[in-house]
């Protein structure tokens, strides 16, 4: 045995001596939660229009792509009495397994009108598995200002262009489309159409 070799065992305590006297990284989880990269893959979202209407189109890409068969789609045809998104059809029903899903985000990769997104929620522990499939009710978005909860009619612009062009806005949850005459239709856009929409129809539906 050489002297190097008598020497890699103090080299190995001199490893956990430096260790010591590092700062510690330890975070007081659940107390203190230290933010999560801004692309973090976490809960799904299902996103909605400016006026309230689902983005989904029930095409089922996504639970195609999903490499751990989580996902669960039943598209259905719109009633133009009863719309729940501004295309032909919508998903009637949705469902995500959160036993199942390792969040790779082959989903969101997969959805052709950004109706499925993910947020940074990382909290997804349960204790039972019926609460660990997360359904549609679940898993869309909130109603913000100026939204109104489906079934209605389209509320953007008086045409179907109108409508995908001033429903587009620069946010997390829509694809940022150059407009007509190379700008971008704004958040400020959408709604002031949503709201010329509303009082086209004489504030119905509310
Ligand atoms: S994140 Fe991956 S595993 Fe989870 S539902 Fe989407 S495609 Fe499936
Ligand atoms: S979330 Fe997207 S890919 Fe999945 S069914 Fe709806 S529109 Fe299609």
């Amino acid at each position: 045995m050489g002297l190097t070799d008598f020497l890699n065992p103090v080299k190995g305590f001199g490893v956990s001596f430096h260790q010591m006297f590092m700062k510690s990284e330890t975070v007081q989880y659940p107390e203190v939660k230290k933010p999560t990269a801004p692309r973090f893959h976490g809960r799904h979202q299902l996103n909605r229009w400016p006026d309230g209407l689902e983005k989904c189109i029930g095409c089922e890409l996504c639970a195609w792509a999903c490499p751990a068969d989580a996902i669960f789609v039943e598209g259905a045809d719109n009633d133009p009495d009863e719309r729940y998104s501004p295309g032909e059809r919508y998903g009637r029903t949705y469902q995500i397994n959160y036993l199942r899903c390792i969040l790779c985000g082959l989903c969101i990769e997969a959805c052709p009108t950004r109706a499925l997104t993910m947020t940074n929620e990382y909290e997804l522990a349960d204790d039972s598995r019926e609460s660990l499939i997360y359904t549609k009710e679940m898993l869309l978005a909130p109603l913000r200002e100026g939204m109104e909860a489906p079934p209605h009619e389209m509320r953007l612009g008086d045409t179907e262009e109108d409508y995908y062009r001033l429903g587009l806005q620069p946010s997390d949850d829509a694809p940022t489309v150059p407009s007509e005459g190379g700008g971008r239709a704004s958040a400020d856009q959408a709604a002031k159409a949503a709201k010329r929409g509303r009082s086209r129809k004489g504030g119905e539906g509310k």
